[in-house]
């Protein structure tokens, strides 16, 4: 699968509910799993590969990978600031506030509900991709004068990127 670069279609769009589940689904979220390892990656949410639906997978190394479909952020509490990086804003970084605990209803491939609580790096990754699903990317959750120095360090480094690409 290939990862959507920033600001393309459709990171910037609300994605659609998921309403078929079963073993396509699951099959699917595999490989957005199998992507995320292969870019060294914690999370990755469906717009990221080019499908505009609500569902993400992610890994934060200490527990099993999951994956959560029609993702809810029912509470948040407490703050913290951390960097934050993106799959489709590679090599950017910014400090960005997240809530440190967050109650998450869902549902997995299979449409079985899921309904936990997350703190620390799980949590941030979980609110980076919901954000993703709402057309978000972590660099909307910055002052302005970092997020417009971002955006133009992402806009020169993808150019060299793009012009850096094989010949023939
Ligand atoms: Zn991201």
């Amino acid at each position: 699968m290939n990862i959507v670069l920033y600001p393309d279609d459709p990171l910037q769009h609300v994605a659609a509910p998921v309403e078929r589940f079963g073993p396509q689904l699951e099959k699917l979220a595999a490989t957005m799993l199998e992507t995320m390892y292969e870019h060294e990656g914690v999370g990755l949410a469906a717009p990221q590969v080019g499908i505009a639906k609500r569902f993400l997978v992610c890994h934060d190394l200490e527990s099993d990978p999951v994956c959560l479909v029609n993702p809810e952020i029912l509470e948040m509490d407490g703050a913290e600031v951390a960097d934050e990086g993106c799959l489709s804003i590679p090599r950017i970084y910014a400090p960005v506030q997240r809530a440190e605990r967050i109650h998450v209803r869902a549902k997995d491939p299979l449409g079985n509900n899921l309904d936990f609580e997350a703190r620390g790096f799980l949590a941030r990754i979980i609110q980076h991709e919901t954000d993703h699903l709402d057309g978000r990317v972590f660099l909307d959750r910055v002052d302005i004068l970092t997020r417009q120095s971002k955006l133009a360090e992402w806009e020169a480094l993808r150019l060299s990127l793009e012009s850096a690409a094989p010949l023939g």
